[in-house]
């Protein structure tokens, strides 16, 4: 289908993101069953309110409410005084009701932005429409050539965050999801668990000409769904650009669907349309009224909210000196910012120590946790054996030039696997740096003594031996000689 490259140059890409996450809540959004239905049999986390049983009245669960009001204060929104659910009416097998509770017309957060960081180091702000919140459906599932219907996660709070079409590459697609997800995690209102369906991404991707761009002209869109990563995102966008500048640049034009998108494949697929014509017909729900938010209740909740990984990240710029890449890393997740704060505060703030603290912390002990198949995951940091102290304690014996930084690995290695102290193993395993000059002169006269055919090369203007000497002078010492000391003996001693 993609025989020629088109030129997607001549093209701007334009995306839209909206993103459902379900809002961490202890029960649904309009009834008291509870969302832990995740491995529970199949409708039996269920009421008549969420089976959508006549007469049955819904009640607003205030903690959603909070969590929404929470996020949009995160995504730098304006909070509604009044909000207003609007029933959207469609049918479909998992809608029991025949219609979704949902937000239309006055939606409770509007007019906010998020920040990301672009790959040349500079920052961009992508804007956030609204966010809204609305219940869930259930699922149904296909089986041996039946289709059953699990409504265990109907009546599931949702928040569905909305963005103005701002996004114009996958990079950035990727960037602001990768943020997002961070900022929901931060905030603890979402697991950010795609592969469970907590956090479900549908971007709108259309593109059009330099010339539609002038005069303000958008592109016809087409709306992937089901994504279930952040690289499936960014892949089916990059995939939709080159496939609709194809159909453009041949004279074809884009045809407004829904897709689908094949991981196997690498492509997206046109999926059926629920209905063509989208008439929800969106009227207020009349069985629930208007949802005030007093300007107290936002501030109360704006109170509560935990540091930012932004503005996080700007601190550990600012006050700790640390790179964009590192304090990028550090901040993504909750749990590795809390694991490299605890290092630092026993390690100490001076002499470029919290950037050090960083570069074993993402190098070093990342390195272990990816090898250990727990890299997909970097909260899993939370539970690795080095504890931040000892990480630090471990740091303080390369400063004090106890080791040397490549005993240092091999050290943490061993602390990864059984958590025990640094210098509990240094001892054990006789590791302490020689820097005691009389052995390594011994050393460097054996290596003189068993290389002499290299040595008179060296002293005959060779000079590029020096470095296969002190190679030798290192292995001598088993790596343990401290490299400094070794070197400027080995400058004394070979000049003869
Ligand atoms: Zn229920």
């Amino acid at each position: 289908m993609l025989a020629t490259k088109p030129d997607v140059g001549q093209y701007e890409l334009v995306v839209g993101m909206e993103v459902h996450a379900q809002a961490l809540t202890k029960s649904k959004m309009f009834c008291r069953c509870a969302t832990d239905y995740q491995g529970s049999p199949p409708n039996t986390r269920v009421c008549p309110v969420c089976l959508g049983m006549p007469g049955a009245l819904p009640v607003i669960n205030r903690a959603a409410v909070e969590a929404t009001i929470k996020t949009g204060l995160a995504l730098n929104c304006t909070i509604a005084d009044t909000a207003v659910f609007a029933r959207k009416n469609y049918t479909y097998p998992d809608l029991p009701k025949g219609y979704q509770i949902s937000q239309y017309e006055l939606p409770l957060c509007i007019n906010g932005f998020l920040e990301i960081d672009m790959e040349d180091g500079s920052t961009k702000r992508v804007r956030i429409r609204r966010v809204h919140l609305e219940e869930d459906t259930g699922r149904s599932v296909h089986e041996g050539g039946y289709s059953y219907i699990d409504l265990n996660r109907a009546g599931a709070p949702l928040m569905e965050i909305v963005t103005e079409a701002d996004i114009h590459s996958p990079e950035e697609a990727y960037a602001y999801l990768t943020k997002l997800r961070a900022t929901l995690r931060a905030i603890g209102v979402n697991s950010g668990d795609m592969e469970k369906g907590a956090l479900r991404c549908e971007p709108n991707i259309s593109i059009r000409t330099h010339e539609q761009k002038a005069q303000g002209e958008y592109g016809t869109k087409v709306e992937v769904k089901n994504l279930n990563s952040l690289r499936s995102v960014r892949s089916a966008i990059a995939y939709e650009l080159e496939r609709q500048a194809t159909v453009l640049t041949s004279g074809g034009s884009v045809e407004q669907v829904n897709m689908g998108w094949d991981e196997e494949k690498q492509r997206t697929v046109v999926q059926r349309s629920k209905e063509d014509a989208h008439d929800y017909r969106y009227f207020p729900e009349p069985d629930l009224p208007p949802l005030q938010v007093s300007r107290e209740e936002v501030a109360q909740i704006a109170a509560t909210l935990p540091e930012l990984p932004g503005a996080r990240r700007d601190r550990y710029e600012r006050e700790w000196g640390l790179r964009r890449v590192e304090a990028n890393v550090l901040t993504s997740e909750s749990q590795v910012a809390a694991y490299y704060e605890q290092g630092v505060a026993a390690y100490g703030t001076g002499d470029g120590k919290p950037q050090r603290m960083a570069t074993w912390l993402t190098g070093e002990l990342f390195r272990l946790l990816y090898a250990d198949g727990e890299g997909q995951d970097l909260r899993q940091i939370a539970t690795v054996k080095v504890q931040p102290g000892q990480l630090a304690a471990l740091l303080k014996l390369v400063d004090d030039k106890v080791i040397n930084p490549n005993t240092a690995k091999r050290v943490l290695e061993t602390m990864y696997a059984t958590g025990d102290d640094a210098a509990a193993i240094v001892e054990r395993e006789g590791l302490a740096m020689v820097s005691d000059t009389s052995v390594i002169d011994q050393s460097i006269a054996e290596i003189f003594a068993a290389n002499a055919n290299e040595l008179e090369r060296y002293r005959g203007g060779e000079e590029k031996l020096f470095g296969f000497f002190m190679g030798q002078v290192m292995r001598a010492t088993k790596g343990k000689a401290d490299p400094a000391a070794a070197k400027a003996r080995l400058e004394e001693l070979i000049k003869g």
